[in-house]
């Protein structure tokens, strides 16, 4: 089966640092096959042969061929066409698309874990039904991806929804100049809002050293610097999306990553997001997600809209 139009399956693989992991989409999104395998790390072409192993697998259980989308944690860079800012670092600098597409055989689409994470909630996840949907991932980064009418909105720098390295909005004169982020500038929102981020203020207000679950934790049974922190926290990310409300206006916004289990941020933050936008009264949604760490998988199935995929 061959052609745009005429895939019967659509299939997703989340390239991750250690594991791999891949999912089979039937028609009707019905899950056909999934399936796992760790990485091999350090090796460029083993990793191309262990994709073509797992979609020669999931086509096998789906019984037909698919269109391919890919998930993984750094995105190619539109000027060279190499991928760039991978964490599986033996990915860098290699043309890792082309490369994939000739072991394939087919065109293959490629996109960052924060916009197949938005892609998902909003296909069938937190953001079912809604226009237009901003996916977060607050865990060791800060991703985002934005979604209208079901289609990723990605531009000529493929940076559509990458708010993680503008600067903290509304800053007061203690967050300036900011912490030092490893792209190089200062103060920006992921170095304030991310995992290591909030683990990082913790300690500057404190001197102790713990995690964000610790955090939680303390905060829980009633420890003053620990909510403190998560104050400030909630703060800052209300004032960070806020500027994203203020310029696309999302139904809904949904949070994903290690963070998005705080719950706490579901209850304050419409109302402090709400503070900082340009409405009378604003109207905020912001939820958990439904799928979780599957929406990366999930959401590279439907880099291919079903009428598009080209198996
Ligand atoms: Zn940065």
């Amino acid at each position: 089966m061959t052609g745009a139009g005429s895939a019967a399956l659509r299939l997703g693989i989340d390239l991750g640092g250690t594991k791999i992991a891949g999912i089979a989409l039937a028609p009707g999104d019905r899950v056909a096959s999934e399936r796992r395998m760790p990485t091999p790390s350090q090796d460029y072409a083993a990793t191309l042969e262990a994709i073509a192993e797992m979609i020669a697998g999931l086509e096998r259980d789906g019984g037909a061929r698919g269109s391919v989308g890919v998930g993984m944690p750094g995105s190619l860079s539109p000027v060279t066409g190499s991928m760039q800012n991978a964490n599986s670092t033996w990915l860098n600098g290699r043309p890792f698309a082309r490369d994939l597409e000739a072991r394939l055989g087919r065109r293959v689409r490629l996109a960052n874990d924060a916009n197949c994470f938005a892609l998902s909630e909003a296909a069938d996840g937190a953001g079912e039904g809604a226009r237009s949907v901003f996916g977060v991932i607050l865990g060791t980064g800060c991703g985002g991806g934005l979604v209208l009418d079901g289609r990723l909105i990605d531009g000529p720098n493929s940076i559509g929804g990458e708010w993680g390295h503008n600067p903290l909005p509304w800053a007061g004169a203690e967050e300036h100049p900011g912490p030092l982020c490893w792209c190089g500038r200062r103060g920006c929102i992921e170095t304030w809002l991310s995992g290591p981020g909030l683990e990082a203020d913790h300690t500057r207000a404190t001197g102790s050293q713990i995690g964000c679950e610790e955090i939680a934790k303390a905060a829980r049974s009633g420890d003053a610097a620990a909510r403190a922190t998560l104050a400030r926290h909630a703060d800052r990310l209300a004032r960070g999306l806020a500027h994203v409300v203020n310029i696309f206006d999302p139904e809904v916004i949904v949070l994903g990553g290690g963070l998005s289990k705080l719950m706490h941020l579901y209850q304050e933050l419409p109302d402090g997001i709400g503070a900082h936008v340009f409405a009378d009264r604003p109207h905020v949604s912001l939820k958990p997600p439904r799928w979780g760490d599957a929406s990366g998988v999930r959401g590279a199935a439907r880099l291919w809209p079903p009428n598009e995929a080209a198996g």
